[in-house]
């Protein structure tokens, strides 16, 4: 007998799961150009199996178009099977966009940020995850000796990545328990989440292959720092190629484009936040003291800002890596959802000429409502139900975000809150360690 190779052609999902279908990889080539069939339905299925309410039921055919330069394939030995993967854009059968699909969103919000500003954006995802092949203990955060305890895991990941072309950064063992950290280079565009989803699937095959696994939850138990998705940006002149951020003439360094684009993204951080960290576990992370982010303030070097002004170590490269990081962000969120709306936002403000966003100093929960308010500080959604009625309730975003979309999303979340509502939190976080 002689085995057959399978492709997958995935999608990341309103649920952040990577589904899809696979075919013989003999048939590559034929493959890639007609794709592989799809239900709308399957974007109502939950990170934790059920499916909610579906505006589709049974109806309606679908495909998904692969992006050939998204393709994966990696060999961890030669008797397991290749992880051989290609993520996909969600289409009707006349090869239109469909509404739903959380890549092609994440396409209209570059694509609008290009012929109305003539922007591009680069961004890359900083990842925490556990791994469970490693024992927990205290005083293991950045420790050599929970690097030395994770064996070969790191080395095979690393691998992994670099096979697949990933722009390889650092690699760390983080504060929480079991905690590693991956951060990755800088794609232009799409490309950005498209790593991002190797990023994590390399993460889960390289574990798998020493018989373990990796969770990407929000937070693995509620009094646990969290696991929190950083999406590091910037933009750049599309005709010039040249970085748009730096202004070393305004406050913070902050060009008047990126102060108007970030003012953008701090307006409406409340409305998104449920496209961002998606869970209903996600806002036991966004809360003070966890070094994630509790409020839609913009923190110079502060790690509990929602959207931080990285540093940047080599002062004459300032022009080049002046850059911003989005700190509310989590892995049940798909990376296409997430970076999509930021950048919805990032663009409502460029359109809209908002105010500027301002560095708040000082950390928001020690200062009274008043003072607050004053510098339109707010704090985030408590609960995912309370992020979602947000964005309902605002229409602002919409012509990006597209209603089908917004409202399968909302409907499908809210499906899965009340799955897991009669849970304590912290039997919820224990569904979500293996959902995510
Ligand atoms: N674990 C923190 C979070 O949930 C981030 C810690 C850090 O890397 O600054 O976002
Ligand atoms: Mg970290």
């Amino acid at each position: 007998m002689t085995r057959e190779e399978i492709v997958m052609i995935c999608t990341s999902d309103l649920a952040g799961q990577v589904r899809g279908k696979g075919f013989p990889a003999c048939d590559h080539a034929e493959r890639m150009k007609k794709g592989i069939g799809w239900t709308p339905t399957n974007s109502m299925i939950t990170a934790l199996g059920a499916i909610a309410p579906s505006p589709w039921g049974p109806f309606g055919d679908l495909f998904l178009r692969p992006a050939p330069e998204t393709e994966v394939r990696v060999e961890l030995d030669e008797t397991g099977a290749a992880t051989h993967f290609v993520m996909g854009d969600i289409c009707h059968l006349d090869g239109r966009d469909w509404e739903v699909c959380p890549r092609s969103f994440l396409r209209r919000a570059i694509q609008a940020l290009a012929e109305r500003h003539g922007l591009g954006v680069k961004a890359a995802f900083e990842h925490e995850f556990a791994y469970s092949g490693v024992e927990e203990k205290t005083n293991a955060s950045y420790a050599l000796d929970a690097f030395r305890r994770q064996g070969a895991f790191a080395e095979t990941y690393l691998g992994a990545l670099r096979e697949a072309g990933v722009k390889l950064d650092t690699f760390m063992p983080e504060y929480g328990p079991r905690q590693y950290e991956i951060t990755v280079g800088p794609d232009e565009g799409v490309k950005a989440a498209d790593t991002a989803v190797a990023v994590r699937e390399l993460a889960r095959a390289a574990a798998h292959h020493l018989g373990h696994s990796v969770s990407f939850s929000p937070i693995l138990r509620p009094s646990a720092v969290g696991n929190g998705v950083h999406i590091h940006f910037s933009l750049f002149d599309l005709k010039t190629g040249e970085p748009v951020n730096h202004d070393p003439s305004h406050p913070n360094g902050l060009s008047k484009t990126a102060a108007c684009f970030l003012g953008g993204m701090l307006a409406k951080m409340d409305t998104y936040l449920a496209f961002t960290a998606s869970s209903p576990i996600s806002c036991l992370r966004l809360t003070p003291n966890r070094w994630s982010a509790a409020y839609n303030n913009l923190g110079y070097r502060d790690r509990e800002a929602g959207i931080r002004i990285c540093p940047v170590f080599d002062a004459s490269k300032i022009r080049e890596q002046f850059h911003f990081e989005y700190r509310a962000a989590d892995a049940s969120a798909s990376p296409y959802l997430a970076l999509g709306a930021i950048l919805a936002a990032g663009l409502w403000g460029l359109d809209t000429g908002v105010d500027g966003a301002k560095v708040f100093d000082g950390a928001p929960q020690n200062f009274d409502l008043g003072h607050l308010d004053a510098h339109g500080i707010r704090r985030l959604p408590l609960t995912l139900s309370e992020a979602l009625d947000r964005l309902e309730a605002d229409s602002d975003l919409d012509a990006i975000i597209g209603s089908t979309l917004k409202q399968a999303f909302i409907t499908h979340k809210r499906f899965e809150i009340e799955l897991t509502a009669e849970l304590s939190d912290e039997e919820r976080c224990e569904r979500y360690r293996d959902a995510y």
